[in-house]
């Protein structure tokens, strides 16, 4: 049995102070995630501070076509915000790939970014696991690994990121607003999200005590044409095998501008650079789209039980480009 605070409060800088004051300090959001993790005992909190009542929950316009998201607003409220599914579908479509109804309906947009990893052993606490518990080990690397990362791995961890929403809003480049004691600032989402390498623990630049109180959608107009696909293996409830988030703008035959990133193949949402650029400038059709899915994926480093995955994430570019150029889609 071990003592947990509970605290609710309506002001975010008194929410910061609680949790930056407190040595087990944690805040909570829609709770989907942090509880369980709690109840196995991987996440040891000592005080949580709800922040239902504090931070933003409302989708706001902004001047030029982006939008600014509250980091409480739900799931489920975002995918249906009429702003969000005529200018961002990519956004609206990979909240609605993501978990269940009832789990959209709680979870928040800033908790589904900080979400921990989905890896058996992470959450098992008799594994070992260099994340829950660094120096320790990974039992994933020569274990059960089939749903494992196969980009941006390191000898330290190989998991993959879960959030669908994240590959969106990495292929669109959004913004965190955060606040944390002291001000506040402003972190590129690319950037957010970090590589395991040698610190695996460490999964995003939130310091102690720092909030995400925003998602800002910088105006695109691409984005207008966007779209998710995820592959798993069952339609509901599941996490990705490979996933896209695709956008692309193809002008006279040539791809004029493109945003790709992947799901469930990389250990952070993965922006697909080589792609885009490999795209840039060509004709638009499916010999430019295998192409560059082939040039993205030949940085790959899997695991025999999840080398399927580059095949498959290469699969799932070229259709998701396909499914943007073809028919009436131009
Ligand atoms: Fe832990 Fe990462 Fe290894 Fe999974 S893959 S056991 S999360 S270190």
């Amino acid at each position: 049995m071990r003592a947990l605070s509970y605290a609710r409060v309506a002001d975010v800088d008194e929410a910061i102070a609680l949790v930056a004051g407190h040595p087990d300090g944690a805040f909570l959001a829609g709770g989907t995630t942090a509880v369980d993790l709690a109840r196995l005992g991987v996440l040891r909190p000592g005080l949580l501070v709800d922040v239902n009542d504090a931070a933003p929950d409302e989708v706001v316009e902004l001047q030029g076509g982006g939008l600014r998201i509250g980091s409480m607003a739900r799931m489920s409220d975002v995918a249906r915000s009429p702003a969000v599914v005529a200018r961002f579908p990519v956004v609206s479509q990979a909240l609605l790939a993501g978990a269940s109804a009832q789990l959209r309906n709680m979870a928040s947009m800033g908790g589904n970014l900080c979400q921990a990893v989905r890896c058996g052993y992470f959450r098992d606490v008799a594994s070992a696991c260099n994340k829950r518990d660094p120096g320790s080990g990974c039992a994933a690397m020569d274990g059960v690994n089939r749903t494992h990362a196969i980009l941006g791995v390191s000898d330290t961890c190989i998991a993959t990121h879960p959030s669908d929403l994240a590959v969106a809003l990495v292929a669109l480049d959004a913004v965190l607003h955060t606040r944390r004691p002291g001000g506040g600032r402003t972190i590129g989402i690319d950037d957010f999200f970090l590589l395991p390498g040698q610190t695996p623990q460490s999964e995003h630049r939130l310091d102690r005590g720092e909030l995400i109180t925003a998602i800002e959608l910088p105006a695109a107009g691409v984005a207008r044409r966007s779209v998710y696909l995820k592959l798993r293996d069952r339609q509901s409830y599941e996490f990705a095998l490979a996933s896209v988030a695709a956008a692309i703008r193809v002008t006279d035959g040539i791809v004029s501008e493109v945003r790709l990133a992947l799901g469930g193949v990389g250990t952070k949402p993965w922006r697909a650079r080589r792609a885009e650029a490999s795209l840039l400038g060509q004709a638009a059709g499916e010999a430019s789209f295998a192409e560059a899915a082939r040039q993205e994926l030949a940085q790959a480093s899997p695991r025999p039980q999840n080398a399927f995955k580059v095949e498959l994430a290469q699969r799932a570019i070229v259709r998701a480009l396909q499914t943007l150029t073809s028919g009436d889609a131009q």
